[in-house]
């Protein structure tokens, strides 16, 4: 069988603040199309890791590669983004003064080019694509409400909704549940999968619980190495794992 195509590959990777090496010879690659989970005690170097892949860190050693043969280690992170590697972080940035929809559109026309088309109507395709992100992130009553009054979850959707309308390849989520209710943690781990249907995903989690409602492939990062990569299954039986993580 044929290995499915990669999106990421991330070879080698360390990455040293002021002579501590927070990751050290980190490899990982990412299918297209998949979903995966990056796990690992406080420290582990998963958050740096996101960062590397977005270029907010650059590595001191090291190759990231994005789409076969696009060498992104030492690009900047606008040039990251505008290839298609969208980045969230835990603490939404939304705009919470405007309306949903209205957040929705700064995404969009920033997608498009903010100067070309600052003032320029939405074409009716737009428009549609909007709809259609409003209904997959489960806002769809909530167009007309300001953004600052949605609950915890809701704005962690429209964030996701803003980044999707951006249309990244892939996405990096750091935490997307944390604080969330547990029927708002089901349902962010519904649109995670259906985002995985056309894009590739990279969440570190520690909400273990979720990260086992998913059939998915999962990294275990430690002392920024690389510890044990498999289904979640496979790393808990994994005996490394439980003593440095599971604390079993
Ligand atoms: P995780 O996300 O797994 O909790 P991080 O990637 O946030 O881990 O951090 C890995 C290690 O690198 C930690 O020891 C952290 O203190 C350190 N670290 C992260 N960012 C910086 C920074 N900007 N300067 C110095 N040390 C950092």
């Amino acid at each position: 069988m044929s290995q499915p195509l990669s999106i990421l590959q991330c070879n080698d990777v360390t990455v040293e603040f002021d002579g501590f090496k927070a990751i050290q010879g980190m490899s990982l690659t990412l299918a297209k199309g998949e979903l995966r989970f990056l796990i690992g005690p406080n420290g582990a170097g998963k958050t740096t890791m996101l960062d590397v892949i977005c270029g907010k860190v650059r590595p001191s050693t090291g190759q990231v590669t994005f789409n076969g043969d696009i060498d992104i280690t030492r690009k900047k992170e606008h040039q990251i983004a505008e290839l298609g590697i969208g980045r969230k972080f835990q603490a939404p940035s939304i705009f919470p003064s405007m309306t949903v929809l209205e957040n929705l559109e700064i995404a969009l026309r920033q997608r498009r080019g903010v100067f070309a088309t600052l003032f320029a109507r939405l074409q009716a395709e737009e428009q549609k694509r909007m709809k259609r992100q409003l209904e997959m992130i489960g806002l769809a009553d909530q167009e007309d409400s300001r953004a600052g009054g949605l609950s915890h979850g809701e704005k962690q959707w429209l964030e996701i909704g803003m980044m999707l309308l951006q249309e990244p390849d892939i996405l990096l989520l750091d935490e997307p549940v944390a604080g969330m209710t547990d029927k708002e943690t089901d349902k962010t781990g519904e649109l995670l999968q259906e985002i995985a249907r056309e894009r590739s995903i990279v969440v570190v989690e520690h909400d273990m619980e979720f990260v086992r409602s998913f059939a998915s492939k999962v990294t275990v990062m430690h002392e920024g190495k690389l510890l044990k990569e498999g289904t979640m299954e496979d790393v808990q039986r994994d005996d490394r794992v439980a003593e440095v993580y599971l604390g079993k």
